[in-house]
C-alpha cells in the first residue's frame, strides 16, 4: 500500500521505529482464548487493563465459559467484578453477552464483526480486538491511545474512532492492522501520554507534526 503515497510511507517508518523499541507487543489483557478475551475486552471500557486482569482470573474460575455465565445471577456476578468502574452496566451485559453467545452461537464466540457488534455491551472497537488478537482477522481496533496518537500523528484531524480507523486501515496492508494497534497503545502508554506527550525523547519526532506542539 505504500507505494507513491507518502503518507503510507510515513506510517511505515512510523511503525518501524515504533517496533524497534517494542520487538513483540502483547496486549495488556490476561486471556486463554477468544471468549476470556470478550469478556476482557468488554470488561475494560473505562479501565485499566491491571484492574481488570486483578478480576478476571476468579470470574473465569467460578464462570469457566458464556453457559456457566449465562446461568449466573447479575448480583453475583457484580459482586465477583466491583471493583471494576461501571461494574453494575457489566454485569448485566456479561450474563447478556453470555446468553447469546450461549444460546446462539453453540457456546463459542462467532469470528464476524456483525455478530459480534450484535452482544450486549460489545461495540465496535471490542469487536475489532477479539477479531484482531482473538481470531487473526484483519481489525484495527481505535482505542483511547490509538485515537490521540493517530491525530497527533496527523492521520487524522481529530481523535474520532472511525475518521482513524479508515484513514490507518486506507493506508496499511491488512496484515499489520492487529500488530499496529498494539504498537500506537502502547507507544501512547509509554511517550504520547494524554496530558504530557514526551516529546523530547519519543522516536517519532522527526515523523510527526505535532512534536513539540502538544
Ligand atoms: S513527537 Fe510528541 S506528539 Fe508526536 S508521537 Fe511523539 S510524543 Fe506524541
Amino acid at each position: 500500500m505504500a507505494g507513491s503515497n507518502p503518507e503510507a510511507t510515513r506510517l511505515l517508518q512510523i511503525l518501524d521505529r515504533l517496533r524497534q523499541v517494542d520487538p513483540a507487543p502483547r496486549p495488556g489483557l490476561a486471556y486463554d482464548d477468544p471468549w476470556q478475551l470478550l469478556v476482557a475486552t468488554a470488561l475494560s471500557a473505562q479501565c485499566t487493563d491491571a484492574r481488570v486482569n486483578q478480576v478476571t482470573p476468579g470470574l473465569f474460575a467460578r464462570y469457566p465459559g458464556p453457559r456457566e455465565l449465562a446461568a449466573a445471577a447479575v448480583a453475583d456476578v457484580e459482586h465477583e467484578i466491583r471493583s471494576i468502574g461501571l461494574f453494575r452496566n457489566k454485569a448485566r451485559n456479561l450474563v447478556a453477552m453470555a446468553a447469546a453467545v450461549a444460546g446462539h452461537h453453540g457456546g463459542v464466540v462467532p469470528a464476524d464483526r456483525a455478530a459480534l457488534e450484535a452482544l450486549a455491551g460489545v461495540g465496535r472497537k471490542t469487536a475489532s480486538v477479539v477479531l484482531g488478537q482473538g481470531f487473526g482477522v484483519p481489525a484495527f481496533a481505535v482505542d483511547t491511545h490509538v485515537g490521540r496518537v493517530c491525530a497527533r500523528l496527523g492521520f487524522a484531524p481529530r481523535a474520532e474512532p472511525r475518521m482513524v480507523e479508515r484513514s490507518i486501515t486506507a493506508l496499511l496492508a491488512p496484515s499489520h492492522w492487529a500488530e499496529a494497534h498494539l504498537l500506537f497503545i502502547h507507544h501512547g502508554r509509554r511517550t504520547c501520554a494524554a496530558r504530557k506527550p514526551d516529546c523530547l525523547h519519543c522516536p517519532l519526532g522527526a515523523l510527526c507534526p505535532s512534536a513539540g506542539k502538544v
